[in-house]
């Protein structure tokens, strides 16, 4: 009897040895034995690790948008906040996280309300800043669907602030980026009043 071999079968052996390879000699670098029973697979696991947690650059977060999008005369606010949000910084690869809140005004488009986390993640599963993070995010949106106005408002933990350098633990970084009708200030102060109200 013959067995087809599933082609998947290997996957979880699939790795990049690459970067497996540069964590075997970062572990003996920092005085590890890369050896010992408990870090024999952790090349391994960080290989894949950071495969995921940059997968953003395979993404094309244009394309995600533009995959739902739907003509809808409907002009008012509409906002998804609490976006939950994790990104490795770029000056020391520890992880920053916390939300993004966003906004739209529709101009003759509107997009699914999913596809906005989705582009979060595009942009966040990449070595950033923040301040960047920021502006992309509000750049594919405008671009892409062309709305009267674009809000984002990010606000983040930084692991390399908490855990090293200055030491706060719960300094919160906010960055913020407008387009078009949140240029005005009413809009604007609208947007901010909906992002902090609760709805209890
Ligand atoms: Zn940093």
């Amino acid at each position: 009897m013959v067995y087809l071999q599933p082609i998947y079968k290997n996957m979880n052996d699939n790795y990049n040895q690459d970067i497996a390879r540069s964590i075997k000699t970062l572990l003996s670098e920092i005085g590890e034995n890369p050896e010992r029973e408990g870090l024999l697979k952790t090349p391994e696991r960080v290989s894949k690790s950071m495969e995921f947690l940059t997968n953003g650059y395979e993404k094309n977060p244009s394309e995600i948008l533009k995959s739902a999008m739907f003509s809808e005369s409907y002009s008012q606010m509409v906002l998804v906040k609490d976006i939950e949000l994790y990104s490795l910084c770029e000056h020391h690869m520890l992880p920053f996280f916390g939300k993004a809140h966003i906004a739209y005004i529709p101009s003759g488009h509107i997009v699914g309300l999913s596809k906005l986390p989705r582009v979060v993640d595009a942009f966040a599963r990449r070595l950033q800043v923040q301040e960047r993070l920021t502006n992309e995010i509000r750049d594919c949106i405008q671009d892409t669907l062309n709305p009267a106005g674009v809000a984002v408002v990010i606000e983040c933990k930084h692991l390399c602030m908490a855990m090293r350098g200055v030491q706060k633990q719960n300094s919160v970084t906010t960055t913020s980026a407008f387009t078009g009708a949140f240029e005005n200030e009413k809009t604007r102060a609208e947007f901010l009043r909906l992002i902090t109200a609760s709805l209890d």
